[in-house]
């Protein structure tokens, strides 16, 4: 198998690794069959994989197996290790610290699995869970697992809209939601947008139970009969609860992707295979230890929330931290603090949060001590080099692997990385696909695979046990979108370099590369240009159409401080960086981007409005400030 280029040990790989590299690619069936002992099955499956990526499509791991997730995440470490904290949770106001031991937190998960079960909830039946970052929202999660009802977690910034479009296409029965969330100063107010939410939907609402978690205790209407107390109901229940026999490739859960290019797409999860790979990364990517604190900075509405602060860790009886609030609210330093406070060892954040950071006074996090840290990882975009670099030396003050991991809402868990002690990490480099991933570069015309150093569109040649099932009730846009682009493979949508020592680079999603006079440049390579000016915070490359050129670059930019930034000397550095070629249209200096819940610069966004197309901009409540969305746009009129 020639699709993983070999490493050597000067290359920074370790030999454990690459034994583990070799192991899978001998024999991909043995090995994972192997990681399913990670599990305790109520019948263990017999063979690993049975997918197929031809023909419809299908992809079933584990098939024969049957386990529960819920009993793997807590009864088993209930047995073992019964006063081990699982969740700490603090909140965004001083002093609100909750801690759970595993025999705690079962206790919460069965009496709110028995009220679901009370109300009607049954195998299959879609739940959704619409609420902030709360120990009810872990609770909610691992109570639809045990008695096997599909979870369908929804962001609480969503608009009436954006809700009442995923409540009707998961068709959820019950959803559990929040009087208000806190977001710094501001109050969310989630009942009154869930109520707006269900009338929009109408006749096609399934929705028969709305329970209502306390957060601030605001009184919120309630309507009789359909709106229940969440605290009230489960306090009637049992702490013990019967887990439903699930057989490994029935759903877990639905995830709405981020959106970041179109209509959000249901991705499903099946439990067998999702559950493995969830312990097996978290275990692989960050060196899991038994005594870490492990704090994975995501929402759970998005899946990195799903995978590492829910099913990983706890699957690996590991104690996770879950934080309410903002990175710098009420003062700049707070998640430093957080950090402090519990001892966190493992921080996995977005690059996003690592530019805002740099963007303070170093004093910020200098002051603080940091020294619990063991391992600092990002996920959702690209790091650049320069914030690579800096998230290295000021947080983990020189002695933390700093993992950059690829991977998908579809991929379910890691796929590329350099994983903590094992691989070397360089900064702005992904890494290397992990032990039994067979990441393949395709080139797109020829559609033959690149080996050895080069580019293409980054496809997995395997299936692998995290990969999504379909996408909910439309199997035919799954095969269509991940399968017909590079047939026999599924493919990203992303492109990626290998380089020589087999190390990938992400280049970005394919339809971001902008092709000026015949040049191919990925928006990805402009902006770590861009990123090596001191002043500049983050910037955005987009393609425009161009009369002469095919198409034009624009980029926008995002200063350190009002007035800091001279444009040309942003020219200069892609000029540089880059090379003449790449020298944008138009340069914006701009206050912030529009990014989505989990961080991600929405360039279909920046695309339409640089090419001065307003129409069909979409559901704008998705992103984390829309106002910016109108500020820009009103800025590139005026600059005309
Ligand atoms: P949609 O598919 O609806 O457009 P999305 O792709 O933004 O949404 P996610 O599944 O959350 O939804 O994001 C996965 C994408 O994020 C990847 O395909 C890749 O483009 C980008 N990405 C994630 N991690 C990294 C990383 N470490 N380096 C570079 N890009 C990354
Ligand atoms: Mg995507």
């Amino acid at each position: 198998m020639e699709n993983i280029v070999p490493c050597t040990a000067e290359t920074g790989v370790s030999d454990r690794y690459l034994d583990q590299v070799q192991r899978a690619q001998r024999d991909p069936e043995a090995f994972w069959l192997s990681q399913a002992r990670r599990l305790v099955w109520h019948q263990a499956p017999s063979h690993a994989s049975r997918s197929d990526f031809g023909g419809d499509v299908r992809i079933a791991w584990y098939e024969d197996g049957q386990l529960n997730v819920a009993e793997n995440c807590l009864d088993r470490h209930v047995l073992n290790q019964p006063d081990k904290t699982a969740l700490i949770w603090e909140g965004q106001e001083d002093g609100q610290r909750v801690e759970l031991t595993y025999r705690e937190l079962h206790a919460q998960v069965c009496r709110l699995a028995n009220t679901l079960r009370r109300l009607g909830v049954g195998k299959g039946d879609r739940v959704a869970i619409h609420l902030p970052m709360v120990a009810e929202g872990v609770i909610s999660m691992l109570a639809c697992a045990r008695i096997g009802a599909i979870h369908v977690v929804l962001f609480g910034g969503f608009s009436a809209e954006g809700l009442a479009e995923r409540l009707t296409d998961s068709g959820a029965v019950v959803v559990i939601t929040a009087d208000v969330a806190r977001r710094g100063a501001k109050t969310i107010p989630s009942k009154i947008t869930m109520d707006e939410a269900l009338a929009a939907c109408g006749a096609k609402c399934a929705v028969r139970h709305v329970l209502v978690v306390p957060v601030t205790g605001a009184e919120v209407p309630m309507q009789p009969g359909r709106d229940l107390s969440f605290a009230a109901e489960v306090a009637m229940e049992m702490p013990d609860c019967p887990a439903e026999v699930m057989d490994a490739c029935d759903p877990l859960f639905l995830m709405y992707t981020s959106g970041s290019t179109g209509r959000p797409k249901g991705v499903v999860h099946g439990t067998g295979g999702y559950l493995v790979w969830a312990s097996y990364t978290h275990e692989v990517v960050f060196g899991a230890q038994p005594t870490d604190v492990f704090w994975c900075t995501a929402d759970t509405s998005w899946i990195t929330g799903h995978t590492y602060v829910v099913y990983g860790p706890l699957c690996n009886g590991g104690t996770v931290l879950i934080y309410e609030g903002l990175p710098s609210w009420p003062q700049p330093g707070r998640w430093w603090d957080v950090i402090d406070r519990n001892n966190v060892t493992v921080f996995y954040t977005s690059p996003t949060v690592v530019r805002a950071a740099m963007r303070e006074d170093a004093d910020v996090v200098r002051s603080r001590s940091l020294a619990s840290l063991r391992v600092l990882g990002t996920v959702g975009e690209p790091i650049s080099p320069e914030a690579w670099q800096w998230f290295y030396d000021e947080v983990g003050r020189k002695c933390c692997p700093v993992v950059d991991t690829w991977w998908q809402t579809e991929t379910g868990g890691v796929m590329i990385t350099a994983s903590a002690g094992q691989v070397r990490g360089k900064p702005g480099a992904a890494g290397l696909p992990l032990p039994g991933v067979e990441a393949v570069l395709v080139d797109a015309q020829s559609q033959q695979e690149v080996t050895g150093v080069g580019d293409g569109l980054l496809c997995m040649a395997r299936s692998w046990p995290g990969q999504a099932m379909t996408l909910w009730q439309d199997h035919a846009r799954f095969r269509q979108t991940y399968f017909t682009t590079c047939p026999g493979r599924y493919f990203s949508g992303d492109g990626a370099r290998r380089e020589g020592d087999g190390y990938f680079w992400i280049t970005g999603r394919v339809d971001d590369v902008v092709n000026v006079s015949g040049h191919r440049i990925g928006t990805a390579e402009i902006e770590d240009a861009v990123a090596t000016d001191a002043e500049v915070v983050e910037s955005a490359a987009v393609g425009v159409p161009h009369d002469l050129k095919g198409q034009g670059l624009v980029v926008f930019v995002v200063p350190r401080m009002e007035g800091s930034l001279d444009p040309a000397a942003v020219r200069r550095a892609i000029a540089d960086g880059v090379g003449r070629y790449a020298v944008p249209e138009q340069i914006y200096v701009v206050r912030d981007l529009p990014k989505t819940r989990s961080g991600k610069i929405v360039r279909r966004l920046l695309r339409k409005i640089a090419s001065h197309d307003l129409s069909n901009l979409g559901d704008l409540s998705t992103l984390s400030d829309p106002d910016i969305v109108e500020e820009i746009i009103a800025q590139v009129a005026g600059q005309e």
